[in-house]
């Protein structure tokens, strides 16, 4: 139709042209003439010419003036009653000029959108994607007004096709057409089959050939649709688009530049003979984002967290599992954010039919904000015990503590003299412990002395140190910084509570950063959901390399740490996170929310696996379980112990050090002698590409292989 439209247009625009040069070849004989001759008057005659000019003043009386002031009069009139019309029509009707102009330019310019990029999990599962889409358009105008060689109109043809092909009603189209009759442009259907669009051609040839008849004014317009393949999976790390590629939330938010790509057009014009000639500036695809997510981890997580609610049901559930050698973070999810990309406005798994007819459409919003906010960045709460792992950590790097203390807990702790006494959560009080039994049975009392002897200084200091109070710089929008005292806020009250992780707000993702850098040898790194970008063909433009931020402890009190998280999930109040065979270190966290009275808790599990080499850990919080007691970070525990069960298989973690896994082991060290052959065992033990747990591992082997030797030669003697 558009080229039809345009060999109209350029039709007229050449005839007026030809017009405009005939007027021209007419006039330039006289117009050359009367040139010359003033050019003749100028140069031969000065003196005449300012005669003349003299005279023509004289002769300028006021009959003259009159008729120029009426002549300028009318004029003016005539220029405010255009200047009135302009505007009027301007506002009345300045849109349908403007396409008028549009329609009548001799050339075509077409967009021709992007793709954006997909989204995809780190094993390279499509998690978000954009495919293509063709909407029905027509000309109604050009179908209604013109007709074709055997004068026949468009109009019936191009009906018998939208009937019989793409199967309309045939009032109902015959209707739509007539009612937009002055549209130039009009998309009949949306999401037409690939099919349909395919074998169009074909069918229109056969259809021409059979009936005798032109069919005109039907085209496709391509646009792409934002798809999401696995529907909930790791919605609030994903996002999702509206008004087609504007990223909202998530990963499509805040990777939304990237994603995009932009948009090409595609140009026509008329050659000389008439002939449509057309350039086209193809579409840039957008870049691929390549996430941290495992999504098979994730959907084991979200199972879980979906089989929890089932059985006990709570506030929220929330768990996150993250790399601690690099704090790639691999599964992230939350139950009151678990909903449908590809429908993210429906609350149906939340309320019913009636509760969503009966909201206004600001409690929509507001319900729907809350859910698609991100509750593992967003959101902060009183962490509980999980925090004395950073205290202990703190007194460890400090040096005010070595491992071999002692502490007297007798229930409860009068901090300032005439204040109500802070109880431990044993209330007859744990009596002497280690500092190993201090993390293990989560004594308050304990970890105020430690908190006293670190002082408010170096506890804000320390605080500071693990990031909480700040932003963590996760790649995704919305990120809480949470609340902690700072120093001068650090009376001995606030001290005390804040040793055993009370009156003070963290994030999950704080706590994850900071526990990952205390179990991976003191490395603090930026946790991250993104790891890589592709473009369009899949050649890697960008490796989002793990930021290491600052180096928050020794690889001496990481270690240490870890051998504590060991013992409390096997012998101190973690022993429900254990799973059968593994090596699991953590720690537990029961904290009462505000206000106190409420008996309202929020209860947690922080663990990692396996002690020995660190690949995961896993986070899990049930805020106010469903249940009578709530004070039980069983909840937690359980549910994490559940998740890490499946995932541990997938994960290649490997169960406890059995003799196979010693011998592989040893088969290691020895290639390592020989390749780099060591002098002593001093240098054996430095050797570089052993890390630190198989360090300890092999010097534990020796020690074992030592105390076997002496007692064969104990036997030998006998
Ligand atoms: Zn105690």
């Amino acid at each position: 139709m558009s080229d039809r439209r345009n060999y109209r247009n350029r039709r007229s625009r050449d005839r007026r042209s030809v017009e405009r040069r005939h007027s021209y070849d007419e006039r330039t004989p006289r117009d050359e003439y009367s040139m010359s001759e003033e050019a003749d008057q100028s140069v031969s005659s000065d003196g005449r010419m300012r005669r003349r000019k003299r005279s023509k003043i004289e002769k300028f009386n006021f009959q003259m003036q009159a008729n120029l002031l009426l002549a300028f009069g009318v004029v003016i009139v005539l220029l405010l009653i255009l200047i009135g019309v302009l505007i009027k029509i301007n506002i009345k009707d300045g849109s349908r000029y403007a396409k008028k102009v549009l329609n009548q330019q001799s050339y075509t310019s077409a967009e021709i959108p992007f793709k954006r990029g997909d989204i995809t999990d780190r094993n390279g599962i499509v998690m978000a994607t954009s495919i293509k889409v063709y909407n029905l358009a027509i000309d109604p105008w050009y179908v209604l007004n013109n007709q074709d060689s055997s004068k026949k109109k468009y109009k019936d043809a191009v009906i018998d096709v939208l009937v019989d092909y793409f199967g309309l009603d045939k009032e109902e189209v015959t209707n739509e057409i007539e009612e937009k009759g002055n549209s130039r442009y009009y998309i009949l259907k949306e999401n037409v089959d690939t099919e349909l669009v395919n074998g169009y051609e074909e069918y229109v040839k056969k259809y021409q050939k059979k009936n005798k008849r032109t069919v005109k004014g039907i085209w496709f317009d391509e646009e792409y649709e934002r798809r999401y393949p696995l529907d909930k999976v790791a919605s609030s790390v994903i996002g999702f688009t509206y008004d087609k590629n504007m990223g909202n939330w998530g990963i499509e938010g805040q990777y939304n530049s990237t994603l995009n790509g932009s948009t090409g057009r595609s140009f026509g014009y008329y050659d000389s003979e008439l002939n449509l000639e057309r350039t086209v500036k193809n579409a840039e695809d957008g870049n691929t984002v390549v996430s941290t997510i495992d999504s098979m981890l994730q959907k084991i997580v979200e199972n879980h967290i979906d089989r929890f609610n089932a059985d006990t049901g709570a506030k929220n559930v929330a768990v996150v599992i993250a790399n601690p050698n690099n704090c790639e973070i691999l599964a992230m999810a939350s139950s009151n954010g678990m909903y449908d990309l590809n429908n993210p406005r429906d609350l149906s798994f939340m309320y019913s039919d009636e509760e969503i007819q009966a909201m206004s459409s600001d409690e929509k919003l507001k319900i729907l904000n809350s859910v698609w906010r991100n509750y593992c960045i967003s959101d902060s709460y009183e962490p509980g015990s999980t925090y004395k792992s950073f205290v202990i950590a703190a007194g460890l790097e400090e040096g005010l503590l070595k491992g071999d203390e002692t502490f007297y807990c007798d229930g409860k702790e009068v901090v300032v003299e005439g204040t109500k006494p802070i109880k431990c959560a044993k209330r007859a009080g744990h009596g002497l412990i280690t500092l190993e039994q201090s993390l293990m049975f989560s004594c308050n009392d304990a970890l105020m002395a430690i908190g006293k002897m670190l002082g408010r200084e170096r506890f804000a200091q320390y605080q500071n140190v693990f990031g909480f109070g700040h932003k963590t710089g996760i790649d995704l929008m919305g990120e809480g910084t949470g609340i902690v005292y700072d120093e001068s806020g650090l009376n001995p009250i606030e001290l005390a509570t804040s040793s055993f992780g009370q009156g003070l707000n963290v994030t999950m993702v704080q706590m994850i950063a900071a526990f990952s850098s205390v179990v991976n040898g003191g490395y603090y790194y930026e946790p991250h959901v993104v790891k890589q970008i592709l473009n369009s063909s899949g050649a890697v433009v960008e490796d989002k390399e793990p930021v290491l931020v600052k180096k928050v402890v020794s690889q001496k009190t990481s270690d240490m740490l870890l051998t504590f998280l060991k013992a409390t999930v096997e012998e101190g109040t973690a022993k429900h996170a254990k799973v059968e065979g593994y090596s699991i270190g953590g720690k537990t966290g029961t904290a009462q929310k505000l206000p106190r009275g409420d008996r309202k808790y929020l209860v947690s599990f922080i663990g990692v696996a396996p002690c020995e080499n660190p690949q995961m850990i896993i986070y899990s919080i049930v805020d106010e379980p469903n249940v009578d007691n709530q004070a039980q970070s069983r909840y937690a525990q359980e549910l994490a112990a559940n998740i890490m069960k499946d995932v541990f298989p997938l994960m290649d973690i490997s169960q406890k050090m059995e003799l196979i896994s010693i011998i592989m082991i040893l088969t290691e060290v020895i290639i390592q002698m020989i390749l780099y052959q060591p002098r002593n065992l001093r240098n054996l033990l430095q050797l570089k590409h052993l890390n630190h747990r198989k360090h300890l591992l092999l010097m534990m082997v020796m020690k074992k292989s030592m105390n076997l030797i002496h007692l064969i030669r104990k036997y030998r003697k006998i």
